[in-house]
């Protein structure tokens, strides 16, 4: 986790904008750490007490396997949560990834990562402008209603 410390505090030394600062969380039993073995909950608390303006999780597993680290980083900062999960694991064809869920099917999982706390989603790998289209009409319906 020593890198993006850095990055952060590089990029924050440069600029006043906000800076997101996002991981991907795809290792260990829940899915929930790093590659390298940091926790959601580690990150979350270093990355708040180091100034990011938002938390994220990007990439992974898929969407299906993104709410365990997304209800580690809402339990450890109260900052937004920056949630852009890939579509899932691609399968190989011919060479070229193919990305198996369906908008519809991508957007099942939207509303258990709003209730967890996400703030902020959109969708990484495998994820097109359908998936993205689907996410933005499930948040606009949940928001029409509270
Ligand atoms: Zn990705």
């Amino acid at each position: 986790m020593p890198e993006i410390l850095l990055a952060l505090a590089a990029v924050k030394s440069v600029t006043n904008l906000p800076v997101v600062a996002s991981m991907s969380f795809d290792s260990g039993p829940q899915r929930a750490r790093t590659l390298m073995g940091a926790t959601a909950e580690q990150a979350a608390a270093a990355l708040d007490e180091a100034g990011a303006d938002a938390i994220g999780s990007n990439c992974g597993a898929g969407i299906a396997a993104a709410l365990p680290a997304v209800v580690a980083l809402r339990a450890n900062t109260k900052k937004p949560l920056w949630i852009k999960p890939s579509v899932g694991l691609p399968d190989l064809e011919e060479g070229r990834p193919v990305y198996h869920h369906t908008p519809d099917e991508f957007g099942g999982f939207v509303p258990a990562l709003i209730d967890a706390g996400a703030n902020i989603l959109g969708g990484c790998c495998g994820a097109g402008p359908e998936h993205i289209r689907r996410v933005a009409a499930l948040v606009a319906s949940r928001r029409r209603k509270h």
